[in-house]
């Protein structure tokens, strides 16, 4: 009778009994195999190599000449391209790896596997990026390196970094897992960016291989270094095996190339969803109160790995509301100076790094990836509007 004065009844959170948005849950990120890569796998698995065959190198050419980088290196994982890169420049006791300190563990886990302190970095409010700025900070005599991290998705500033870097006679890594099929904002391709730089294979990132990783870089020697270093530190070039350091078994089975190369056809594609699926959440999100997405840095190539969102209200209950109304919302990163296994082994504390640990209690990470509907995307919108609505 009156219904069409009434104002709309506030809708009820899941959380409190009320129907959520969805009926399943839309996980943060999903990976995407087609049947041409179950083809490329089945064929690795019947072909005489299982382990290093001729599909390894094809898989780094084919790697490397997307990104025009002059080296790649495929090694187990992102962890082990890390590594690897930390053991090529010679990182070692004693010397000091200056890192974001709002990115995964891995990226500081690696300084320590060479012996290695890491020094932690506080980010920009605004992108959440550690750029020359915040790094310069914590570059002292003993920095080996620097570890540059493509948060999100989006490329550092990395002219500043290298010049950094240069000044200071610091090696730059760039941590580019996030970033693949990205570019800085003078159009070069993340991968070429940094002397080093280093990718995940992982399901959930750009380019699925199960679990692997790979290393870029233009200089022959530091290319050479990782491939002895994935192979136990032997050179099998000329005659017999020589072992000349102590190096690893990171290598990348010819099964897990197949399926890396057979998805690399599809990066630029699975991308260009990416940053569709992002600019929706952009437009929806630039007029909601209470919730601020990362700035861009403009003219950069965002690989949009991850969408984050800065919230005004409580980011647990609403994490909490989110997954409740089918929404499978989660947190990149706590701050990993903030780790029990870091402060307890180099007295890292609350309040080195203000502003990365100010942004871990706001943020959260939508769900995005390429096979996500307009629809799945809507319903996200929906949910955040909703729950934040009902927060704050
Ligand atoms: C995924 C990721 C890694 C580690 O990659 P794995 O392949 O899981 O070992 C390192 N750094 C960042 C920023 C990552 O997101």
């Amino acid at each position: 009778m009156s219904h069409d004065i009434a104002a709309p009844a506030p809708e009820v959170l899941a959380l409190a009994g009320g129907r959520p948005v969805r009926d399943t849950l839309l996980p943060y990120g999903r990976h995407a195999i087609d049947d041409d890569d179950v083809d490329a796998v089945v064929r690795a698995l019947r072909s005489d190599w299982l382990t290093t065959g001729p599909r390894v190198a094809e898989f780094e050419a084919a790697f490397a000449g997307q990104l025009g980088a002059r080296h790649a290196v495929a090694v187990s994982s992102g962890t082990a391209a890390l590594h690897a890169a930390m053991h090529a420049i010679g990182v070692g006791p004693g010397d000091e790896v200056v890192v974001p300190t709002l990115t995964f563990v891995a990226t500081a886990n690696c300084a320590v596997y060479e012996g290695a302190r890491p020094v932690f970095c506080d980010v920009d409010p605004g992108t959440l990026l550690a750029g020359a700025e915040q790094a310069a900070a914590h570059v002292g005599p003993h920095t080996r390196a620097i570890v540059a991290v493509d948060y999100a998705g989006q490329a550092c500033a990395y002219g500043d970094l290298r010049a950094l870097a240069r000044e200071s006679g610091a090696r730059l890594v760039a941590d580019a897992c996030h970033a693949l099929g990205g570019s800085d904002a003078d159009g070069c391709p993340v991968g070429t960016l940094a002397e080093l730089s280093t990718f995940s294979l992982h399901p959930v990132k750009a380019l699925a291989a199960g679990e692997g990783g790979v290393v870029t870089t233009a200089d022959p020697a530091l290319a050479r270094a990782i491939r002895r270093f994935r192979d136990h530190g032997l050179e099998r070039e000329r005659g017999p095996a020589t072992m000349t350091v102590l190096g690893r078994n990171y290598r990348l089975p010819d099964i897990a190339c197949a399926l890396a190369t057979s998805q690399l056809a599809k990066l630029e594609d699975r991308v260009r969803r990416r940053r569709a699926l992002a600019g929706r959440y952009d437009e929806a999100f630039a007029t909601l109160a209470g919730v601020q997405p990362l700035a861009l840095r403009p003219g950069a190539g965002h690989a949009r790995h991850l969408y984050v969102l800065r919230l005004e209200c409580d980011r647990d209950l609403a994490l909490r509301a989110l997954r409740a109304e089918g929404i499978g919302a989660t947190v990149h990163f706590p701050p990993v100076h903030l780790h029990p296994y870091y402060r307890q082994r180099f007295g890292t504390r609350p309040g080195q790094c203000p502003v990365a640990e100010d942004a871990a209690g706001r943020i959260l990470s939508l769900p995005l990836f390429p096979t996500m509907t307009d629809g799945d995307a809507d319903a996200v919108i929906e949910a955040v509007d909703k729950v934040v609505g009902a927060l704050t």
